[in-house]
Parts: C-alpha cells; sequence; structure tokens
C-alpha cells in the first residue's frame, strides 16, 4: 500500500488517539498492543507502521514485530504468546503460504485469542472462503482496498476483540477463582483463619499482596472502635489491641462509609468491603491497593464479597457452637468432649500423663437441701479454687454434674494434695461449706486404648474409691479391666442367651410348717448357656439391671410365672400361690403396673395367688416413689413380699407406711438359728415384728429338720428350702404337688 494512497487528516476512529509526534514503535512489549506484520513485500511493513505507528488504544500504544515469510512467522508465534494482531499476506513463498499459517496457528498452536486479517496483493483475488470460513479470520481485505483509515478501523477492530476474548477469559478463571476461595474458605471452622483468608483471597484477586483488615461490626459501634478479627501486611499496624479506632479519615471513615451504604467501595488506593451479617454482626474489610481495580476484578470481589457473606455468618455462628460443643457454660472449663480431645493427644504424643476425675462428695444431697442455685454456686466455687491452686500445666475440665477431671504430667498430679484443695470450707452466699472429693485415677502410659476408653477407666477406678470410702481415691488396674470386659462379653452373651431361649424359671415349693403341705413355689429365674453352662442368677441379674436387659427379662418371668400358676390351676391345685421376685430397675420403670396388668390378663392368672418379691434394700430408697407404687400393685390385687428381710435396715415406722403382706426372713437367720452363738435372735425379732405389724412371715433356706422344728415353735408360718425341694422344673413341680397331695391323703 502506497504511502500517497493514505488520505492525511483520516477521520479518527472512537477507539483511535493520534498522538501529537510521530511515535517510535513502543518498546514496552508488555504494555503495548502487539501486531505482528507477515509480508513479503518490505515496502508493505514500512507503510503499516507509518500508517498506524501513532495509534494507541486505551492508552496502549501499537509495537510492531516484523516477519517476512510463513516459516519465520510460525518461528515468531511458537515464541511469542501475546501477539494481539497478525497482519497477513496470503500470497508469499507460496501462493497459499498465509492460509496455511492461518491454519497452523488456530489448529497447530491451538491460538485462538490472536485476530488475523488477510490482505492480498492481486485485487479481485479471492481464496477459497470456504477453507478459511472455519478460521475466525477478522477482516480480509486486497492491500489496494486497505486505504489508511480503513487499515486503522481493521486494526482497532481486531485489538477490540481480542481484548474482549481476553476480558472474557479472565473473567471465567476470575469467576473460578472466586469459588474456588469460596470453596477452601467454606472449609475453614473458625473465624481467625477464614477471615484471614478472606483477605489473602481478595488480594489475590486484586493481583497484589494482602495488605488489610478485616473488622466485625456490631450495629450500633461505628462510632466507637471496631474488633479487627484479621489483618495482613502494613495495615496490621491500624489496630491496637485488637480494636481499630474510630477516626473522621482514613480506614475507619471508608468502613463506616461502607457498612452505612451497605456496598463495596471503590478507591484508586484502597477498598472498602462490605460483608452483610445475618444473625450476629456485619463485617467489613479495608484493603490497600497497590493499582487500582479495572471493572472485571471489581465485579469479581463484589461476587466473592456477597458469596462470602454467608461463610462469614456461619462461622460465627460456628463460633458459638465449638463453645457450646467444648466449654460448660457454668464454670466456662472444657467439657467432656474437649476432654476427650486433650486426652487423645496425650495419648498421641505418648506422654506420662495421668488422668484424674475429681467427684464432690455428697453434691447432690447438697443440691438437693439448699437448692440449684447454690449448688451451682458450689460448682464454680469449687472450678475457681481449682484453677487458682493448680499448676497452669494442668488441664482441668468440668465432665459431668458434679465431676471434674485433671488432665497432665504424672508427676504434677498428687491424690493427697489434690483432696488438701477440699480442706479449707468455700464460701457461698455468705456460708461455709465444707465438701469433699473422691479421686479416680488412670496412669495413661498403662493405658491400651483410645480417649473414651480412658475416661471409662477412671470412671471405673472412682466408683471403686466410692464404694470403699468418700474422700479417698484409687487407680485403676488392668485387672479391674479384664473383670469389666468380662461383665461386658456376659451381658452380650446374655442379650443374645435371651433371644435364644436360654432363660427358664425353676420353681420352689413354699410349705405350710405345722401341716407340711404346700402353699406355692417362688419363680427362680435359670441361665443355661449354648455348652450347657449354667451362669447363677446372682451374676447374671446383676448384669441384666445394668444394662437395662432386665426389662424385656423381667416382662417375660412375670407373664411365663403367671402362665405357669395358670397351668398348677388346671392341674387341679388352686390354692397354690406363685411368687415373683421383682429388681429394683424393673420396678421403678414407668410401664411396670402396666407390664404386670398385662401378664395377669394375657395368661388369666388371679392376682390374689400371685407375690411379688421385692429386696429389703430396695424398699429403701425412694421411700415416695415406693410407697405410691406399692399402693398402685395393691390395687391389681397382687400381694407384696419383702425378699432378704433383716439384711437391711427398716425402720419400723417406715415399714408401717408400706403396703406390704409378707416379710421374707434372709436365709442367713434361719442358718444362724442353730448356731449356739449367734441362736435364733432376729429370725424371732422379725416374726414378732411381723405379728405387731399384721405381716405374714415366711423363712427362707431352710436345709435342716432342726431349723424348721425352731421356727415353727417360734410361730412362723411358712418355709422353703432344700429341706422341702430343690428349685424344680415345671413338671417336677407339679409331680412334687401330687406327691405332696399323696402323702396327705394316705
Ligand atoms: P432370692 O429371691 O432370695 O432366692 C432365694 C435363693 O436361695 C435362690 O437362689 C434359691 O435357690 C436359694 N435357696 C433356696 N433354698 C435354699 C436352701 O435351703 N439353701 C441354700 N443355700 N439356698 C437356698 P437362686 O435361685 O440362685 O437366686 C438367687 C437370687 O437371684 C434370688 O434370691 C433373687 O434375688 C435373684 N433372682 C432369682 N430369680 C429372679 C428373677 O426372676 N427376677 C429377679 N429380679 N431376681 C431373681
Ligand atoms: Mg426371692
Ligand atoms: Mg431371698
Amino acid at each position: 500500500m502506497p504511502a500517497s494512497n493514505t488520505p492525511q487528516g483520516a477521520a479518527q476512529d472512537d477507539d483511535l488517539v493520534f498522538a501529537d509526534e510521530t511515535p517510535a514503535i513502543a518498546s514496552d512489549g508488555g504494555h503495548a498492543w502487539r501486531v505482528l506484520i507477515v509480508d513479503d513485500d518490505a515496502d508493505v511493513h514500512s507503510t503499516t507502521t507509518f500508517a498506524l505507528g501513532s495509534l494507541e488504544m486505551h492508552g496502549r500504544p501499537l509495537a510492531f514485530l516484523h516477519v517476512y515469510s510463513a516459516a519465520e512467522a510460525k518461528a515468531v508465534l511458537e515464541r511469542e504468546h501475546d501477539i494481539a494482531v497478525i497482519l497477513l499476506d496470503v500470497v508469499m513463498e507460496a501462493p497459499d503460504a498465509g492460509l496455511h499459517l492461518v491454519r497452523h496457528v488456530r489448529d497447530t498452536l491451538g491460538r485462538h485469542d490472536v485476530r488475523i486479517i488477510l490482505r492480498t496483493g492481486q485485487p479481485g483475488y479471492a481464496p477459497e472462503m470456504d477453507a478459511i470460513r472455519g478460521y475466525d479470520i477478522n477482516d480480509y481485505r486486497t492491500k489496494s482496498e486497505l486505504t489508511r483509515t480503513k487499515l486503522y478501523t481493521s486494526v482497532a477492530a481486531a485489538i477490540r476483540a481480542y481484548e474482549q476474548i481476553h476480558a472474557l477469559e479472565d473473567s471465567r478463571t476470575g469467576l473460578a477463582e472466586v469459588v474456588r476461595a469460596n470453596t477452601e474458605l467454606m472449609a475453614l471452622h473458625s473465624v481467625g483463619e477464614m477471615t484471614l483468608g478472606i483477605l489473602r483471597e481478595v488480594a489475590a484477586l486484586a493481583g497484589q499482596l494482602a495488605d488489610g483488615l478485616l473488622c466485625a461490626c456490631p450495629p450500633g459501634a461505628a462510632s466507637v472502635a471496631w474488633h479487627v478479627l484479621a489483618s495482613c501486611g502494613p495495615s496490621a499496624e491500624l489496630a491496637r489491641d485488637g480494636m481499630l479506632a474510630a477516626g473522621a479519615d482514613g480506614p475507619t471513615a471508608a468502613l463506616a462509609q461502607a457498612l452505612a451504604e451497605r456496598r463495596n467501595l471503590y478507591h484508586d488506593d484502597h477498598l472498602a468491603l462490605y460483608f452483610p451479617g445475618k444473625a450476629h454482626a456485619d463485617f467489613a474489610a479495608w484493603v490497600r491497593l497497590t493499582r487500582p481495580l479495572d471493572d472485571m476484578r471489581r465485579g469479581l470481589v463484589d461476587v466473592f464479597t456477597s458469596s462470602i457473606a454467608v461463610g462469614l455468618d456461619n462461622v460465627a455462628l460456628m463460633t458459638d457452637l465449638h463453645r457450646a460443643a467444648f466449654y460448660d457454660p457454668l464454670t466456662g472449663l472444657p467439657n467432656r468432649t474437649r476432654l476427650v480431645e486433650l486426652v487423645d493427644d496425650s495419648l498421641q504424643a505418648g506422654a506420662d500423663a495421668t488422668l484424674c476425675l475429681v467427684d464432690i462428695d455428697q453434691f447432690s444431697e447438697t443440691n438437693d437441701a439448699l437448692g440449684h442455685q447454690f449448688g451451682d454456686a458450689l460448682l464454680v466455687a469449687v472450678a475457681q479454687r481449682l484453677r487458682a491452686r493448680l499448676d497452669a500445666g494442668l488441664a482441668l475440665a468440668r465432665i459431668g454434674g458434679d465431676i471434674f477431671s485433671l488432665l497432665g504430667q504424672a508427676d504434677l498430679i498428687d491424690p493427697a494434695a489434690m483432696q488438701d484443695l477440699f480442706a479449707a470450707p468455700f464460701s457461698i452466699e455468705g456460708q461455709d461449706v465444707q465438701v469433699s472429693a473422691t479421686l479416680g485415677l488412670v496412669r495413661l502410659v498403662e493405658h491400651d486404648g483410645n480417649a473414651g476408653d480412658a475416661l471409662k477407666d477412671a470412671d471405673i477406678a472412682l466408683k471403686r474409691a466410692k464404694s470403699q470410702r468418700r474422700g479417698g481415691h484409687f487407680y485403676f488396674s488392668r485387672g479391674m479391666g479384664v473383670e469389666i470386659r468380662e461383665r461386658v462379653r456376659l451381658m452380650h452373651a446374655l442379650r443374645t442367651g435371651f433371644a435364644r431361649g436360654e432363660l427358664f424359671l425353676a420353681y420352689q415349693p413354699q410349705v405350710e410348717l405345722a401341716a407340711r403341705r404346700a402353699y406355692g413355689a417362688e419363680a427362680l429365674l435359670r441361665w443355661r448357656t449354648e455348652d450347657g453352662r449354667f451362669v447363677p442368677p446372682d451374676r447374671f441379674i446383676p448384669i441384666a439391671e445394668y444394662s437395662g436387659l432386665i426389662i424385656d427379662i423381667g416382662a417375660w418371668v412375670l407373664r411365663e410365672a403367671c402362665a405357669e400358676l395358670v397351668r398348677v390351676r388346671a392341674a387341679g391345685y388352686l390354692d397354690f400361690t406363685m411368687s415373683i421376685n421383682v429388681s429394683q430397675v424393673q420396678f421403678r420403670h414407668p410401664h411396670f403396673i402396666d407390664m404386670l396388668r398385662q401378664a395377669l390378663d394375657d395368661t388369666g392368672a388371679p392376682p390374689e395367688r400371685v407375690e411379688l418379691e421385692i429386696t429389703e434394700s430396695m424398699a429403701m430408697e425412694e421411700p415416695d416413689l415406693l410407697i405410691e407404687r406399692l399402693a398402685e400393685i395393691k390395687r391389681t390385687g397382687v400381694s407384696i413380699a419383702i425378699d432378704d428381710f433383716g439384711t437391711g435396715f427398716s425402720s419400723l415406722s417406715y415399714l408401717q407406711r408400706l403396703c406390704v403382706d409378707r416379710l421374707k426372713i434372709d436365709r442367713t437367720f434361719v442358718t444362724e438359728i442353730t448356731d449356739a452363738a449367734r441362736g435364733s435372735s432376729i429370725a424371732e425379732m422379725v416374726i414378732e415384728l411381723g405379728r405387731n405389724l399384721g405381716l405374714s412371715i415366711i423363712a427362707e433356706g431352710v436345709e435342716d429338720e432342726r431349723q424348721a422344728q425352731i421356727l415353727q415353735t417360734l410361730g412362723c408360718p411358712l418355709a422353703q428350702g432344700y429341706l422341702f425341694a430343690r428349685p424344680l422344673a415345671p413338671s417336677a413341680l407339679i409331680e412334687w404337688l401330687a406327691s405332696d397331695a399323696r402323702t396327705r391323703a394316705a
């Protein structure tokens, strides 16, 4: 294109700005738009640079690269990745060298951003349009057609297209960046980590180093100072003691404005970002900028702040939840969950640590007597004293109502010193309260298992300590663990055994002493395991109680014994009474009466022929519940006996208030009767007591004739024991009853 063809003072495109002087070729390749001129005619190179040299777009000049063949162009394009436009001659070393290059750029190099303007020397010469259609060519002109103005317009349009392609590409990767940042931040659970992360991500979006602060701004606090949640870079120095003080200008003013306008504010040298909080305070960030953000980056920051606001709110909530999950609200100490974590850490570190549970003795009595508020105050006082007096290296926690725990280096935990801390009384609401503590300890080095197991072991040791002496302590030993594991094993075996029908009832006859005739029988639970071994009830019943299995088992016993009663009656023994043992746990169950009624209804057993045995120790606990329960039972028509009588400490007045029908003299007192040293005093007393209270008496464990004689002489009407019969299988019971009847008939 000859220079003379170029019209002077060409109409200026909106995007084209001509510099006053003839510009030098931009040396700042990074900042200029780079244009590659590919033409085998040197004149074309000079006229093009002359025509376009002064063009600027968005403040950026053009920089030209010159090559004279398609082959050279290939080499340059492989090296240079930021070429915006190629001005390409179609005919060079070969008639279609230009078109080949186009194909190479798009297909081989995979370069889709670079814009291509094709030029051909001969007017009317048209390359195969089909061949180039697919190659995203910006313009196709004959050289004579390309006047200076047209060339400007064409190149300017190409550069604008190139810029848009890049903006789209940037915003796509920018959005992907926002999504990634968002996802990563959401995974952080602490406010500190997350807020710092936000500052870093904003800086990354702005393409600079993080430099700013993020504050929590509770409504109405604008005029005072804000709590700085995170800060980084030189801006960190703006915060004093974690607070950002109010100021008429500078960061605080910018933050106040963003909060007031509820939006992000963009300035050339800083940003004030607003994060709306839902449940809590709003959040705002101030970020120093090294250069202004373009529209696209602002858009991305807007998207980021609005999406992250939800996460900030969650994380604030999470902090609250974390507190609730790991700390005891009353004392502010770590709770059980947190202790488990701490023990786990100790175990993993293999530290020579001891875990010590501290149980406040008689706390529930104090609580009941003086009220919960007083009890709470006592716990707080205990927590404060322990915290103040114990070594700071020990972790203190409150893991249950009145149970504290200590965890730390074994040599820092001394049981005697611990108990000394309770020597002085606690002053609560102006009163001196004296309490003691019982300790259960476990040495973690001797422990195998996880933190939960260690805690269980410490609890076992505590229970053992309590069973011995209040105010004492006990270290867990492996032997205790073995015993517990055996019990757990037995518990599983009992559960499956019960389901498989390994439990059954034996019936031990009870007789009228004077006539020696059958009166009834006591149903006694038996467990024969799969391998034919018998597990004694004294062993498995406590386990059934402990595990709660006794509820189902007990209900089954009630039904089964009632059914047996009905069978015995059907065999003709109508004045036969069935005694059924009831465990304490079962008795306290809220549906116990329903279970009893159900058993009676389902089997059709007459209630007046059914007797329940409760133990004396049980009769002493929770008197009010017991009195009410017994009255309810009486209303069903069933009678009640107190088992193992004489082993407990029932008071006379209390006994009178219970609706019971019979006392069962414990076997130990029956055995004593023939013992020269001890004699029959207790048995006598019980019989006398029964007479005075109008209660019937039965003696259990009668093994020989002399015992029977003495009891009869003392006025005991009924007895049970090996002398008369062992516990019998149902068929044997019927046989026993038949032979008993025959004996009397004879
Ligand atoms: P218990 O209710 O005091 O039962 C009397 C225990 O003394 C029975 O032991 C019985 O076999 C035993 N016995 C009876 N006569 C003699 C004798 O002349 N000499 C000796 N040395 N022992 C005699 P067993 O069957 O081993 O039951 C032990 C305890 O297990 C029972 O004491 C009772 O507390 C509990 N138990 C048994 N069956 C059940 C049940 O179905 N439910 C509940 N909750 N507890 C039961
Ligand atoms: Mg009994
Ligand atoms: Mg008994």
